[in-house]
């Protein structure tokens, strides 16, 4: 989602002569879009702005007006002050929801009589997504469209309902012609965003509210979108319809990014997630009735207040009846202001680093053998970019994972079918099978 709005960031101040550059040195302006999940996120803002400020200070000199420098996102949101007092520096400090209002806050920093400082950590009453400009500067084959945001599950771990606010869904029509949009600056595969992606809500051109199911049957009306994702989903969320839109509907890539974070019910019941670990086996079933190629991913917690060597036990377990293709898991890390972070019974962290390494080790093992499996069988793959080596194009399989295979860049923005002949773990290698879609490419290029 950060990647979201970043993008989103940059369409805003486009219209006020802001471009994009790739140097620090170069910049009028630089925008820390910041993640305050864990605390390790949190701490790489304050190294990355002393990292900056150099920069900002070199450029102020040369050309003797202001360079703002600004921290966006969930650590502006719950750290403002805080900020600005570590960093005195810092000019400029917005919250996830504000960033539509960047024009007024950047004339606020500029021109004659300049304020110091400006801290913008308001929820506004009027929705950010309103008053976004409509043309994104997005380019290539894969997008994100943010379709929901906040949350108001309080899982007891988690800062997102603070930082991001409360549950919110976008109309369709909007996310419609914003997905037509990036379909037509070259977007063939679409992932919907949202902290609770599948609790979307959203108003339809009926009038009457839609779910996600409903809305990637819409989506999947648009010519040249091969692909529909969505991410991050709740289980409690995976209703009969959506379930049933796995089945039927053949955009929405066989791939889902369920977090369930621990296998233990004691464990799920004190994170607040309210649900079982037995739903969860039951969701994971009738996917596979609907989509029997489904592959899932998911994160987890160790080392949550309380947990005992039987509820680490109990998450191995689940991970082994589940089989996963690609997981992303973490220390529990005590959030300020989160229910978990008065909790007792606190785990310690030689405990938290040797059961985050057995996990890791098992999920490491099912990725591997989940990648291997592709080895001799043919694949489509969308390919987004240019290899690391000469003649080499990197694309994604319908699981996210990435192939590299020799081919000509003019291949690029197009699905094609790939033969896996390698498999590491964290990415495939193949030969692209001679179609009539290649040939033809290169025959118009002769
Ligand atoms: N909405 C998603 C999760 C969003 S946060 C869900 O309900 O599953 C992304 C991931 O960060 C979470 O799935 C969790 O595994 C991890 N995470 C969140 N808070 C954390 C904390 N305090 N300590 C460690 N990991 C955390
Ligand atoms: Fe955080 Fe996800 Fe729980 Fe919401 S559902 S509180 S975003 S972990």
């Amino acid at each position: 989602m950060n990647v979201y709005d970043s993008n989103r960031i940059a369409d805003v101040l486009k219209p006020l002569g802001y471009s994009l550059t790739e140097n620090a040195e170069d910049a009028d302006m630089m925008v820390l879009n910041t993640c305050h999940i864990r605390e390790k996120a949190t701490e790489k803002v304050f190294s990355d702005l002393g990292r900056l400020k150099p920069h900002k200070e070199k450029r102020e000199d040369q050309t003797g007006e202001r360079v703002i420098m600004a921290v966006a996102g969930c650590v502006a949101q719950a750290e403002g002050k805080i900020i600005t007092q570590r960093a005195p520096y810092v000019d400029l400090v917005f919250g996830p929801q504000t960033y539509h209002q960047l024009p007024e806050m950047v004339a606020k920093l500029t021109g004659e009589r300049q304020q110091k400082r400006l801290v913008n950590t308001d929820f506004p009453v009027e929705e950010k997504f309103d008053f976004l400009p409509e043309e994104t500067t997005h380019q290539g084959a894969s997008a994100f469209l943010s379709i929901q945001e906040g949350c108001d599950k309080f899982c007891t771990f988690c800062v997102v309902p603070y930082t991001r606010g409360a549950e919110y869904s976008r109309n369709v029509k909007q996310i419609y012609d914003e997905a037509l949009r990036l379909v037509d600056a070259g977007a063939r595969d679409i992932t919907l965003l949202g902290q609770n992606v599948n609790a979307f809500h959203g108003e339809g051109p009926d009038g009457k509210i839609w779910g996600l199911a409903r809305l990637m049957e819409k989506l999947s009306d648009i010519e040249g979108l091969e692909r529909i994702r969505y991410m991050t989903s709740h289980p409690r969320d995976m209703d009969y319809d959506l379930i049933r839109a796995h089945g039927e509907l053949p955009k929405v890539m066989p791939f889902l990014h369920l977090p369930v974070q621990s296998g233990s019910d004691r464990i799920l019941e004190a994170m607040n997630r309210k649900h079982s670990r037995d739903l969860y086996f039951d969701i994971i079933e009738r996917l596979k009735k609907q989509r029997p190629d489904i592959a899932l991913s998911s994160d987890f917690i160790v080392g949550f207040p309380g947990e005992t060597e039987q509820d680490f036990e109990d998450t191995m377990d689940l991970v082994r009846r589940v089989g996963y293709s690609v997981c992303y898991s973490f220390k529990y890390s005590a959030r300020p202001g989160t229910p978990g972070a008065a909790m007792q019974n606190l785990v310690r962290e030689d405990v938290k680093t040797e059961r985050l390494i057995r996990l890791q080790d098992l999920l490491q093992s099912q990725q591997i053998a989940f990648n291997q499996k592709m080895i001799g069988q043919t694949t489509s793959v969308l390919f987004d970019r240019k290899g690391r080596e000469d003649g080499q194009i990197h694309g994604r399989t319908p699981y996210m994972q990435a192939v590299h295979v020799k081919g000509n860049d003019r291949l690029i923005g197009e699905i094609i079918p790939v033969k896996i002949t390698e498999a590491t773990l964290s990415s495939l290698t193949g030969e692209i099978e001679t179609s009539e879609t290649i040939l033809s490419k290169d025959n118009q290029a002769a």
